[in-house]
């Protein structure tokens, strides 16, 4: 971050702008909306900044710019296109440690301004630094376009009510329930419909049922973040993570996605915490419980999708029993991901019919699979946990009938910046593996799909534009 964001109080505190042009007068209009004394320093104005004589709050100086406009001021904008004077205002503001703005000269300045969307008392500000102000412009655009034009209403309303509604829930989480329901449901609906006298109605009703004592009950939300890259949530994901105030997350769960979860929220790590130690199940299931139990929103939160060996059954049973409300929000299972991303289809009409989804590492810690199933030809397999039985599984695919020259693939952190696609065969893929490092979390892909690797890559524009991000993604092929 270049430049920290803040947002400022300049109401009756003198600011200066220097020019007498369309931009001055933008800049200017601003500063006095935000109920600013402003200063205008040119030797020629335009007409627009004439008309702003009218207001009581302007000062027009018809006259070129000299130090002395500085004096008292808290803020100076400099809009003209005499490069030396730009850089006179500059360094002169610079020597009185006051915030300068030259404007479309991001050397000259000292702060910048933000594009903004204004809705009400909420201000939403996006800045690129001053690196691409038009690409600022456009995301403003699309904010403009999705947050409903009334959403400034409901801050006010919320302003009005906000004391009333302290006082009636003393417990900071039903406060906070209570305005999400608000702000997320009937009375926000009736708000942006443009009909505020039905929707405090509402609310006072809303307030009356909802602030009578009761029992507090939480919530679990067993949730699947995907593989990796952020952009696979799921909308609904992204909504839990948002409301939750625990989450219990594991090593699948990059810090990428876990950034997206409230930042107050308190976060619970239950991944492996050395080689071999992992939190037991049966911890993880009474976390969730003890939590939930206290009426906190608990976000469970897991690699792939949390019921393709997630574990996610075992903790859904468990609520039950408890009789603790939940909900299981799917994600993208790494086979997936893993396909699209390194451009292996799981099924296709030519070379495989069926895909089977299999883990290499079973309850009692053995790789005993049904091996004849497996090794029929005309399938694609995907093995999950299957990297430490590597060995165990070609030998087996091999000893059942599959030929030693099926195409294998081990990915690699599937679709995250460091994907890696390492490509064997069922003679060579532990060699091959050992040679180029593969390491957990790995799917092993076998058959026949795996001979159009690399050929479906022209098409596979998301993995082609992280790594034009810079997230190189590293693939490897080995005969
Ligand atoms: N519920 C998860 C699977 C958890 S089991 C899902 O649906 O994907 C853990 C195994 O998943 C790992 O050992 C690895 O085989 C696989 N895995 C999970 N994320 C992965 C990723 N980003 N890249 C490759 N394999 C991954």
């Amino acid at each position: 971050m270049d430049y920290f964001p803040l947002f400022t109080d300049i109401k009756q505190k003198e600011c200066l702008v220097v020019g007498g042009g369309e931009i001055a007068f933008r800049k200017a209009s601003a500063l006095l909306r935000a109920g600013s004394n402003v200063t205008i320093v040119a030797p020629e104005i335009c007409d627009n900044v004439q008309d702003l004589a009218e207001n009581a709050a302007c000062k027009i100086v018809q006259q070129k710019y000299q130090n002395s406009f500085l004096d008292n001021k808290i803020l100076v904008i400099a809009a003209t296109d005499i490069r030396s004077l730009n850089e006179q205002v500059f360094s002169d503001a610079n020597d009185r440690n006051i915030p300068v703005n030259v404007v479309d000269n991001p050397d000259l300045c000292t702060f910048i301004f933000p594009a903004i969307v204004e809705r009400g008392p909420m201000t939403i500000a996006v800045c690129s630094n001053g690196n691409a102000p038009v690409l600022g412009r456009l995301l403003r655009a699309k904010i403009e376009s999705i947050i409903p034009f009334q959403y400034g209403r409901l801050a006010e309303l919320a302003q009005k009510y906000r004391a009333k509604v302290k006082s009636a829930f003393s417990n900071t989480n039903q406060r906070r329930d209570f305005w999400e329901s608000v702000f997320e449901g009937k009375v926000a609906e009736k708000v942006f419909d443009g009909e505020f006298e039905q929707a405090e109605e509402m609310l006072n009703q809303k307030l009356e049922t909802d602030s009578f004592p009761q029992e507090q009950r939480g919530e679990v939300y067993l949730v699947g973040a995907g593989p990796g890259d952020p952009e696979l949530l799921t909308f609904k994901a992204l909504r839990l993570m948002q409301q939750a105030d625990v989450v219990i997350y594991d090593r699948l769960v990059t810090p990428e996605i876990l950034d997206l979860t409230r930042r107050d929220a308190h976060k619970i790590y239950v991944g492996k915490k050395s080689k071999y130690h992992c939190v037991p199940q049966k911890d993880i299931n009474s976390l969730l419980l003890e939590y939930a139990e206290k009426g906190h929103r608990v976000l469970r939160l897991k690699g792939g999708d949390p019921f393709i060996f997630g574990r996610g059954g075992e903790e859904a049973e468990e609520l039950v029993k408890r009789q603790i409300p939940f909900q299981v929000v799917p994600g993208i299972t790494s086979a997936a991901g893993a396909s699209t991303y390194s451009g292996i289809p799981l099924t296709h009409r030519d070379y495989s019919h069926s895909v089977t989804f299999v883990t290499g590492h079973l309850k009692n810690d053995t790789c005993d699979l049904n091996w004849k199933a497996l090794a029929q030809p005309g399938q694609t397999l995907v093995i999950y946990m299957g990297l430490a039985g590597l060995a165990t599984i070609s030998t087996q695919l091999v000893n059942h009938g599959l030929p030693d020259s099926t195409p294998v693939a081990l990915v690699q952190n599937a679709t995250r910046g460091n994907q890696k696609v390492v490509i064997g065969n069922l003679s060579n893929i532990e060699k091959v593996a050992k040679e180029n490092e593969v390491v957990s979390p790995a799917l092993i892909f076998v058959g026949e799909v795996i001979n159009l690797y690399g050929t479906l890559k022209q098409t596979n524009q998301s993995r082609q534009m992280s790594d034009a991000h810079g997230n190189l993604a590293l693939e490897r092929k080995s005969a």
